[in-house]
């Protein structure tokens, strides 16, 4: 079965007589026992019936075997955002003593909580370079317990060598958890290369809206998936069923929008390389973009992400003027929902070696019709460099 239908045809069971396309939305803090043997007979931990609102519920239930049925794993948690998602896994498996290791262009709030909670908890943490495995290979060290992956990585979009950074944790026992948030479950099958933990921030394609915040952790290993669910259960960490039930309506056209979004965007970035004002199209799947050999090696599709660095010798402010200048794109963070959306990024401030000078620009391209995003940018770009 294809993730199209996967998507469409999910495990929940209407109650007798009644049977429509969308799963209830069942809400609960307190579930009722029959009798005190069925209190004791349950145990959220094996999902082996409902016990309390914030260990699940039907609705709860069905969007996690979804959305591990879209990351081709068996487990999955649901958590309040994609940021709670990775302290949830950060807080499951690290403790006093223990080291993470991040890639040089992670999620940057994810940077942050090692550099402030992890840190506070005696967790440390060092950056890699996502694209040389053998450099991430001769780091890990005694204390390396984690190795978190992003592919493509944030607002760079540099596309890690995936294949030989697992390996090089894996031939050394650490675990691998991958950010999966740009691959949406569509342009990659992590467990298929051996990676142990996906983490999906369903904030968007997932939601779709730019209107629900929701994270996931998934896994394939039952044991691993006990760390991550005990850890889960006594940080308290639960999803409400409205918002659960909003990602399960939009996730039967996940695969058509994150196909849609893709060609709309490798169209733009693609006119936008073409432009004067422009040193750099960050997209993995743009030849000369970095990573684009490990890109092209792992996956067909790509997200609606890209960012574009323009010539050092325009200031900020002219970039500001471009970005001010457009209509259509609305500034604003997130990504993944029908608008078009742009953030202008100080990359000296980002990274510990920017390749680029220059401001970068990243834009999530929406649902709009292409030709009217072309002529946006290319109004604006008159506007701000004549
Ligand atoms: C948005 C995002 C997150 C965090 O998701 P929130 O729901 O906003 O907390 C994590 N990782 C990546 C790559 C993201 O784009």
């Amino acid at each position: 079965m294809g993730p199209e239908t996967a998507l469409i045809h999910h495990p929940y069971r209407p109650p007798e007589g009644f049977d429509a396309p969308q799963v209830a939305v069942h809400k609960a803090s307190t579930v009722y026992f029959a009798d005190c043997a069925a209190l004791r007979a349950r145990d959220w931990r094996y999902k082996n019936g409902y016990t309390y609102g914030l260990h699940g519920t039907p609705t709860t239930f069905t969007l996690e075997e979804r959305i591990a049925t879209l990351e081709g794993g068996r487990h999955t948690v649901l958590v309040p955002s994609g940021l709670a998602a990775i302290a949830n896994v950060d807080l499951a498996l690290l403790q006093a003593g223990d080291e993470v290791l991040l890639p040089d262009n992670v999620y940057g709030p994810s940077r942050e909580l090692a550099r402030h909670e992890l840190a506070r908890l005696g967790i440390t943490h060092r950056l890699y370079d996502p694209l040389d495995a053998r450099a991430l290979e001769a780091m890990i060290g005694p204390a390396t317990r984690l190795v978190w992956l992003e592919a493509a990585g944030s607002v760079t979009m540099e596309f890690p060598d995936l294949t030989g950074l697992v390996h090089a944790a894996r031939s050394r026992g650490v675990l691998t958890a991958l950010d999966n948030t740009w691959g949406a479950g569509i342009a990659l099958r992590p467990f298929d290369l051996g990676i142990d933990i996906v983490m999906h921030a369903l904030t968007k394609y997932p939601s779709g809206g730019g209107d629900v915040l929701m994270g996931s952790v998934t896994t394939v290993d039952d044991a691993l998936h006990e760390r991550i669910k005990l850890a889960h259960m006594r940080l308290g960490l639960g999803v409400g069923a409205n918002d659960a039930e909003l990602v399960l309506r939009s996730l039967p056209t996940l695969a058509l929008r994150y196909h849609a979004h893709d060609a709309a965007a490798r169209r733009l970035a693609g006119w936008l390389a073409g432009r004067p004002q422009v040193v750099q199209v960050l997209h993995p799947a743009l030849p000369g973009s970095p990573g684009h050999e490990h890109w092209a090696r792992l996956c067909g599709a790509a997200a609606g992400l890209f960012s574009v660095v323009f010539d050092e010798r325009f200031p900020q402010a002219q970039v500001d003027r471009f970005v001010d200048a457009l209509r259509l794109f609305r500034i604003g963070y997130s990504w993944a929902g029908p608008v078009s959306l742009v953030v202008p990024y100080d990359l000296k401030a980002m990274r510990a070696r920017p390749a680029w000078g220059g401001t970068l620009v990243r834009f999530s391209i929406g649902l709009e019709a292409v030709d009217d995003l072309q002529a946006d940018l290319e109004q604006a770009l008159a506007a701000a460099f004549g």
